[in-house]
């Protein structure tokens, strides 16, 4: 195999050095950050200033970081330990498997949940709000889309849901947009916000749950009273030490590496566009995300794309990396897509380690692979098929 082209961002992303070596730094620091000698409070120390640093970028006056293990889990936890006896939740149809799974959880506890479908699309604000009644705990969106990009404005869902009812906790999965995206937690009203630092060039077991008002969250783990008593357990310190030089990193640097990808992903488009490939659909919309690009190739199996372009070095995916082994897109088919654009649809998602230089390979390699495919089956576009 040649030259190793990662463009699976959204699935994870590869550690900064900094990260690496602040979690080797961890390694040889070993000491329980609960313990009393200096070595220890050291730790303890470190592990506040990367809480304070985590709220200063999401721009969080008040409330805290829990640290977690992962997106997953922050969910989870503003899922389940939010809500209420007999209150109700919003959510939208096309989340990710970690929100619909602790919904149909709940749903089976006897909550009841609304899914509001996406509409050409795009969740709307208004669909949203017209499901908010005295019921409602909680509403809960992601902030980008992992598998097509798309954006949900959460500045303007967050006012429009405290207009209605400021009871009512927001939480937002921001999984995909943290550090892509510029997000005020104060100006877009939310309560709860789920990171992960893998996605951010942290390394992976690592997270972090936004709580605004942590006296309205039931304990999650029960033990020696760690993250103030709502998550027990001595702390992955290395991870949350490379959580904390990824996302300085991140930060310091959010809007040139915005535009980076932004440019990666225009770039992407222009190239496919010279190039010979034809019929083809691009179901991430324009003003999507700066690193997902989701495509189909008409005719052309996803999953027998993906393994040619991996024969030629180059990684992407048919979607949630999460779900990548189920067939169906939960997202694709919520956005009403045609069989025939969701079965050849694959996800090209960018990151702060990609060049524009090496997109020429790529797309030359996709079109090879597309025309190889293409014959084999002897694909010929259905007449009635309307994208
Ligand atoms: N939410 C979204 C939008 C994601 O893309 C992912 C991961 O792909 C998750 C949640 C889960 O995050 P983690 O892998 O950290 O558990």
């Amino acid at each position: 195999m040649g030259i190793e082209r990662y463009l699976d961002n959204a699935a994870t992303t590869r550690p900064y050095e900094r990260a690496i070596a602040a979690a080797q730094e961890a390694f040889s620091a070993y000491y329980n950050p609960s313990a009393v000698y200096k070595q220890a409070v050291e730790i303890s120390k470190r592990i506040e200033e990367i809480r304070k640093k985590a709220r200063a970028s999401i721009g969080a006056k008040q409330g805290t970081i829990l640290y977690t293990s992962g997106g997953t889990e922050s969910i989870n936890t503003a899922l389940n330990h939010a809500l209420r006896k007999g209150q109700s939740l919003v959510t939208t149809s096309y989340e990710h498997a970690a929100t619909i799974q602790a919904c149909e959880a709940l749903e089976r506890d006897g909550h009841r949940v609304h899914y509001v479908e996406p509409v050409d699309g795009r969740i709307r604000i208004e669909d949203i709000i017209a499901c908010v009644d005295d019921t409602i705990g909680l509403v809960s969106v992601m902030h980008v889309n992992n598998e097509v990009g798309n954006i949900v404005d959460v500045q303007a869902l967050g006012k429009a849901i405290k207009k209605k009812n400021p009871r009512i906790l927001f939480h937002v999965d921001a999984v995909q947009s943290y550090l892509k995206l510029k997000i005020d937690v104060e100006a877009a009203m939310i309560d709860l916000m789920s990171i992960s630092a893998h996605k951010i060039h942290g390394i992976k077991g690592t997270g972090a749950l936004y709580v605004r008002h942590p006296e309205r969250l039931r304990t999650l783990i029960h033990g020696g009273g760690q993250e103030q008593n709502l998550r027990s357990g001595t702390e992955n310190v290395p991870g949350i030490f490379a959580f904390g030089a990824a996302l300085e990193a991140g930060h310091e640097a959010l809007e040139r590496h915005t535009e980076h990808l932004q440019t990666l992903r225009a770039r992407f488009l222009e190239l496919l566009s010279a190039s010979e490939i034809k019929d083809v659909v691009v179901n991430s919309p324009e003003d999507g995300a700066p690193h997902i690009l989701n495509i189909s190739f008409l005719g052309v199996p996803s999953e027998i794309l993906l393994h040619s372009l991996e024969a030629r070095g180059i990684m992407v995916s048919s979607g949630s990396a999460c779900s990548a082994k189920k067939k169906a897109s939960r997202t694709l088919e919520a956005l009403g897509l045609p069989a025939e654009v969701r079965q050849s649809a694959i996800r090209i998602s960018f990151g702060y380690w990609n060049r524009e230089a090496e997109l020429g390979d790529v797309i030359a390699e996709i079109e090879s692979c597309v025309k190889q495919i293409r014959s084999i089956t002897k694909y010929q576009r259905k007449k009635d098929l309307n994208v």
